[in-house]
């Protein structure tokens, strides 16, 4: 095995060697130009080294690499579709972890349509899931601007939201069962199909939202959901946050669970999404200082949701909540206004730095977060452009400022803990969460004592050792 090419990694020898045996030298990257993909994430915040990064090909192929790793200390960073936005998935700069990528295991292993199930493998694209329920005349409703390109396994150890939160929930709300290898390379199969089962500790949701730090979800059973046969997607003006807030409750009002999206966005986040998102368009005739994208789905043809709609924004504009609207004439058009909503994150890169806040209110309390942390920022960095967007319906705002026109990007995104100290602030006296939906990852670990109790974060750091003696798997993660 001396002449592999593992030999020339940083690491010692012995773990690679015995990767290698386990999972095949194929399934080894180890150059530069292989690894690099591995080792950077979306945002660029991080930058990292690793000796190797390990494909296996199979639940087994996984508890081998687990048990080595576990034997001889080696450090292994959890990787899915790389689209993580707190920097758990990347490895850190000591050139000592080992990425483990489940992105060669993405079978779909059943699809039940009657039964109302999908079990996958953790490496499976979120948008292939949607399409295999489509197939079947199924939905599988969690929808996010990464959905091309992030992993089930990934969504589920993050408990992604996304924009459908509202009506059907988080990751978490989506699953029945789960296969999970232990940092000790033991193997749980969890994979039940049950819609009820009280037998003691629900242990599948201590891994979902562990971010990796608990052990590696290899395989996952979903649930599919009855596909709505009618759907309409409203792009609305209001003249304010708490305008939006006023349709919010009328539309959940008229739809209750059939409102499916509540999306607001701040001027400021739009225009930079028609200067650089191609082929986006304002719907409506005039800007407008703040804009909703909201969608009411039913599945029976019973309910008529484009009336429902008509007459909610109508009486809305009459009351002067609304100042304009246009709704959807096609699901194509549907999905274009949503384009728009999805290409928020992407084209904020286009403006120079930006310093992302993730944070959730409760719902009634946007209005005045909005406000506030508005004012902080502006006072801080004088100039700043504060391009909010989010989840409106689920008190989730994505809270990023761009820098001012002009400004030098490396000075402005140095403040990013400053700016991050005051938003936090305003987040504490509202009762809200300093991560809605992203996690924990390295980005905020060391915000955590702050917003944990210490019997919280004790209970936290004992299941760690109890599933992870070692310390071996995404370590320096959350905790
Ligand atoms: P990765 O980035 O690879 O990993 C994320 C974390 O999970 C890491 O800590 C990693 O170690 C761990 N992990 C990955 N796979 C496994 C596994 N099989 N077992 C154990 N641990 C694992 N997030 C939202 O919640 N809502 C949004 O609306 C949203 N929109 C986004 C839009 C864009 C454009 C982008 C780039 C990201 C967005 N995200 C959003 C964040 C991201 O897409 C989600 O966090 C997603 O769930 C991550 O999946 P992934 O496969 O890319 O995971």
């Amino acid at each position: 095995m001396t002449a592999s090419p593992l030999a020339s990694a940083d690491a010692p020898a012995a773990p690679l060697e015995r990767f290698a045996a386990a999972i095949g030298l194929r399934n080894i990257l180890t150059a530069d130009a292989d690894t690099a993909p591995y080792l950077v994430e979306w945002r660029g915040l991080y930058h990292g080294r690793t000796p190797a990064v390990l494909r296996p090909g199979s639940t087994a192929e996984v508890a081998a690499i687990l048990a080595i790793a576990n034997e001889t200390l080696t450090p292994i960073v959890v990787q899915g579709g790389n689209t993580g936005l707190v920097g758990g998935q990347v490895p850190d700069e000591s050139g000592r972890e080992v990425v483990l990528s489940l992105a060669r295991m993405d079978r779909v292993r059943e699809v039940d349509a009657a039964g109302g199930t999908m079990t996958v493998e953790a490496g499976c694209i979120l948008e292939r899931i949607h399409a295999e329920a489509d197939a079947v005349d199924r939905l599988f409703p969690l929808t996010l601007g990464a959905q091309g390109s992030c992993r089930i396994g990934g969504n589920l150890s993050t408990n992604a939201g996304g924009t459908a939160v509202l009506a059907y929930g988080n990751t978490r709300d989506l699953v029945l069962g789960l296969e999970v290898v232990l940092p000790t390379g033991e193997v749980w199969n969890g994979l039940r199909k049950l819609r009820k089962d009280n037998t003691g500790y629900d242990l599948k949701h201590l891994f979902i939202g562990a971010e990796g730090t608990l052990g590696v979800i290899t395989a996952a059973v979903l649930k599919l959901l009855p596909k709505p046969v009618a759907r309409e997607v409203a792009f609305i003006g209001v003249e304010s946050p708490e305008a939006a807030l006023d349709l919010f409750n009328r539309l959940r009002g008229a739809a209750g669970s059939s409102l499916t999206g509540f999306e607001l966005i701040a001027h400021t986040a739009f225009d930079f999404a028609l200067r650089h998102l191609a082929g986006a368009r304002n719907p409506l005739s005039a800007p407008q200082p703040w804009y909703v994208l909201a969608e009411v789905s039913s599945g029976s043809r019973a309910l008529d949701v484009r009336a429902l709609f008509e007459e909610v924004l109508a009486a809305a504009f009459e009351d002067g909540v609304v100042t304009d609207a246009a709704i959807a004439e096609s699901l194509a058009q549907g999905d274009a206004f949503w384009h728009l909503r999805h290409g928020l994150s992407e084209v904020q890169a286009h403006e120079g730095g930006s310093i992302k806040h993730d944070v959730s209110v409760p719902v009634a309390s946007v209005p005045a977060f909005l406000a506030r942390a508005t004012a902080a920022v502006e006072a801080l960095v004088p100039g700043c452009r504060p391009a909010a967007f989010g989840h409106m319906g689920d008190g989730n705002i994505h809270f990023n400022v761009s820098q001012p026109v002009g400004a030098d990007k490396a000075a402005f995104i140095a403040g990013w803990d400053a700016m991050g100290t005051v938003v936090h602030g305003v987040v504490a006296e509202l009762d809200g969460s300093i991560s809605a939906e992203h996690g924990i990852g390295r980005l905020k670990r060391h915000l955590l004592p702050g917003v944990k109790a210490p019997l919280e974060l004790d209970l936290m750091r004992r299941i760690k050792r109890a599933y992870d003696p070692n310390g071996i798997l995404n370590p320096n993660r959350v905790l």
